[in-house]
């Protein structure tokens, strides 16, 4: 199941999506998150990274990218 983008935390951390740490594409809060997985979204490199490792150690890692949840929501 995809995490829902309007729970607006990274899922990491759960720094808050309009937090200054939050780290957008392109630096745009408007363009969405700049790092995101098949559950959720992510604030920064540092917790993609983390994400990706847990994951890894898990054997849960996704065999394709994760589509973009904004564009899902827009779609909706
Ligand atoms: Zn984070």
């Amino acid at each position: 199941m995809l995490a829902r983008p309007e729970t607006k935390r990274c899922i990491e951390c759960g720094t808050p999506y309009d937090d200054a740490a939050f780290h957008y594409w392109e630096g745009r809060v408007a363009n969405g998150p700049a790092y995101w997985s098949d559950r959720g979204i992510l604030c920064s490199p540092r917790c993609s990274l983390a994400h990706h490792q847990r994951r890894a150690a898990e054997g849960t890692l996704a065999d394709a990218p994760a589509p973009d949840p904004f564009q899902l929501t827009r779609f909706r």
